[in-house]
């Protein structure tokens, strides 16, 4: 029994082969994990590594807590059974397996018990006697893993252990092999390049192409959500049908259209777990299953939004289901469907078939990585107003007061008393209130995603039309309507302005001022800046665009942190108009960046504030190109004095959400009484028995998630 860390490991072969390239992995002690991925990919060059017959090229190996690179094999602790079992053919299956132990000097009794112990534990007893030869290649199997399993090893590697066998075999040893894992509770580590014994058998799969991880986790997590495309359509058979299409949206939905004439519809859930939606109006890959391409009338009936034409080409009768090999326009490849084997059909058929899109996958076509999960952020169009001396954040029956700190880093005044979007990380909702500055959210959960880590739990909340998807414990239970109460700490929350810009940053923001002399004329002008600490800097603007320079009045002056470039062509441009420093911190989200930037001659850090960032870290030098509209004079306006300034206009503004609001909801509770009306009133008993019987019924968990929202 043991856990194994692997940290950032590498090989390369001699002749500079790279087997492995970082290779980060932790298991668990008692797990069974499986490596898979196509032939080269690294799997058996790892496990090789775990086991001591190959040098670690770079990276840390550890078993338990003990860092093992250099530890000999023999002394790791571990037992490895291989493809081609390596038994001693002159040895009885009994010797093969008391071998090892005879080499340790473990007393004859010992090595007896545990020989029959192993022997029971495989069902091979009765061959115990037998020599190799005698034996069939699952039997020769079985005194492979005897051999291993009499050793007592902390950790079992097996390397494509199955391979040698015919399909009918491989299966029943499948699930011996999980039997004997569950049995003898130790820490396997399987390698396999079949991706039905991967799934089949491994607690958690890591997943390799060319050296390199792909992904790591649960089979159905990998099989549900796929990472990237190679992943994707390694898992599964058939694999998933891929297919070229653009996604639009038309009238508040998703549609994805599939060469000239196909056109589905992505249902706002599955639309809701697009992770960028810049993505909408592009090219995308799209992924379907082929158990989730269906030819049942009633689903092609029931879904007119989401079929597609289709011509069948082969088709394969299985018995218990017909494999479909379809020719789609604009899908250069077979579009494959798994469906009910009553069905038939002939080569040539014109058939309307409905793509299970509550089930779609969307890739990437340059990264390949996928377009779905939880976003990053709850997207919610609020109001953001000047009121009780702060800036406070209000949607539906929700407002979010932000405490000073938080209104102290925002980079872009003019939201105050306009629309913003707010922002909650999905995993920044807490079930209880852990502090002053936690504000409530209450909805209706409908429906739930399992991730890895954390459950996502689908709202139904007032004021925000799409779910707001909240992080819960992988434990907690849900009900299917059930009202949930989330808090969210005001200090987590995040701010989009309407450009679509982060505009909450890491650090409080200072204004980019100094003292300046001015001197020029005939627009070109030279800045003297002195700080107050001493340092000074001087930058002159050249005003080859023809607008009017601020060159007038005062000399304090401040660079308004959109006002800064970093792109190398504007810079040479203007090669004076330019303010050098060294960036002591860097927030990115995205492409784009809030850079803090020391630099000579200013009082405060720099805030700039950059789309397209890339290419620089923290500590580097860095040359800012100045746009000449962007230096203004006068003193700074901090944010707090803005709202402060704004809070009369934000008060009225406030006031007239507030009734906004309440009129809303007038209007939902006369809709809801009329539609309580409209039903016709149940007797008083019958009503009571009813009611009896419904609290007696436990609803039941809702996993999948209901059609659309209202
Ligand atoms: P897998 O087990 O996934 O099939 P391997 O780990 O065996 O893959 O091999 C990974 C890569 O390393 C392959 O490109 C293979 O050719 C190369 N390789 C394996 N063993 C050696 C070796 N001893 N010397 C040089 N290259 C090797």
């Amino acid at each position: 029994m043991a856990s194994l860390s692997l940290r950032h490991i590498y090989k390369v072969y001699s002749g500079g082969v790279r087997a492995v390239s970082d290779f980060n992995l932790e298991i668990e002690d008692k797990e069974f994990v499986v490596f898979v991925g196509p032939s080269g990919c690294g799997k058996s060059t790892t496990l090789r590594m775990i086991a001591g017959l190959e040098d670690i090229s770079a990276g840390e190996l550890y078993i338990e807590d003990r860092l093992v690179n250099d530890v000999e094999p023999k002394d790791r602790d571990i037992a490895m059974v291989f493809q081609n079992y390596a038994l001693y053919p002159h040895m009885t299956v009994y010797d093969n397996m008391a071998f090892g132990l005879r080499l340790r000097h473990v007393p004859p009794k010992v090595i007896d018990e545990k020989v029959q112990e192993a022997a029971s534990i495989l069902g091979i007893q009765h061959l115990l006697s037998r020599r190799p030869k005698a034996l069939s290649g699952g039997q020769r199997q079985r005194v492979a893993l005897g051999r291993a399993i009499v050793r007592e090893p902390k950790v079992f590697l097996l390397d494509e252990p199955l391979s040698n066998l015919d399909a009918k075999l491989r299966v029943q040893m499948r699930t011996e092999i999980t039997k004997i894992h569950h049995r003898l509770a130790t820490t396997f580590i399987y390698v396999t390049h079949d991706q039905t014994e991967a799934m089949t058998m491994g607690t958690r799969i890591v997943v390799m192409k060319d050296g390199i991880v792909q992904q790591v986790d649960t089979p159905t997590t990998l099989y549900d959500n796929p990472a990237n495309l190679f992943v994707a359509c390694f898992l599964g058979s058939p694999q998933m049908n891929i297919f070229k299409a653009k996604l639009v949206e038309e009238a508040g939905n998703i549609y994805a259209l599939i060469g000239e004439t196909n056109k589905v519809m992505i249902p706002k859930a599955r639309a809701q777990r697009i992770i960028d939606k810049s993505v909408i109006g592009s090219d995308v890959l799209l992924g379907i299953r082929p158990e989730d391409v269906h030819y049942e009338q009633a689903l092609v009936e029931a879904h007119p939004e989401s079929v597609i034409d289709a011509t069948v080409d082969v088709i394969e009768n299985l018995g218990n289901e017909t494999i479909l090999y379809l020719n789609v326009e604009g899908k250069e490849d077979y579009t494959i469907s798994r469906v009910n084997s009553r069905y038939s059909f002939a080569q040539g058929d014109q058939v309307k078939m409905y793509l299970a899109t509550d089930r779609v996958h969307l890739f990437d076509p340059t990264t390949e990585l996928t377009l779905m999960g939880v976003p990053d952020y709850n997207l919610i169009p609020a109001q953001c107003v000047a009121i009780d001396g702060t800036l406070a954040v209000v949607f539906g029956d929700t407002c979010i007061k932000l405490p000073d700190s938080v209104v102290a880093r925002i980079t872009d005044k003019s939201v105050i008393n306009n629309k913003v979007t707010l922002a909650i990380p999905p995993r920044a909702f807490k079930s209880e209130k852990t502090s002053d500055t936690c504000v409530e959210i209450e909805g209706k959960a409908e429906f739930f995603d399992n991730y890895p880590k954390f459950k996502a739990v689908y709202l139904n909340v007032a004021g925000f039309d799409n779910y707001m998807i909240v992080g819960r414990g992988l434990d907690e239970e849900f009900v299917g309507g059930e009202m949930l109460k989330a808090y969210v700490d005001a200090n987590d929350v995040q701010l989009f302005n309407r450009a679509g810009e982060r505009i909450i940053t890491d650090r409080e923001v200072t204004g980019n001022e100094t003292t300046a002399a001015v001197s020029g004329a005939n627009n070109v002008y030279t800045y003297s800046l002195s700080a107050k600490n001493g340092t000074h800097a001087k930058f002159s603007l050249e005003n080859t665009a023809g607008y009017s320079l601020n060159t007038s009045a005062g000399t304090t002056v401040n660079i308004l942190s959109h006002g800064f470039t970093i792109d190398k062509a504007e810079i040479a441009k203007a090669p004076k108009c330019v303010i050098t420093g060294n960036i002591k911190h860097l927030d990115e989200y995205r492409k784009n960046a809030v850079v803090t930037v020391e630099a000579p001659g200013f009082d405060n850090d720099l805030t700039v504030l950059i789309n397209n960032f890339s290419g620089y870290n923290t500590g580097d030098k860095i040359k800012l190109g100045v746009d000449p509209r962007a230096v203004v004079f006068g003193a700074y306006e901090t944010m707090a004095a803005a709202v402060a300034r704004l809070q009369p206009e934000g008060e009225v503004r406030y006031k007239e959400i507030v009734a906004a609001r309440a009129k809303e909801k007038e209007l939902e509770a006369a809709a809801a009484k009329e539609k309580v009306a409209a039903k016709p009133e149940p007797k008083a008993e019958e009503a009571a028995v009813k009611e009896k019987a419904a609290t007696k019924k436990k609803a039941a968990p809702v996993k999948k998630p209901s059609a659309k929202k209202k």
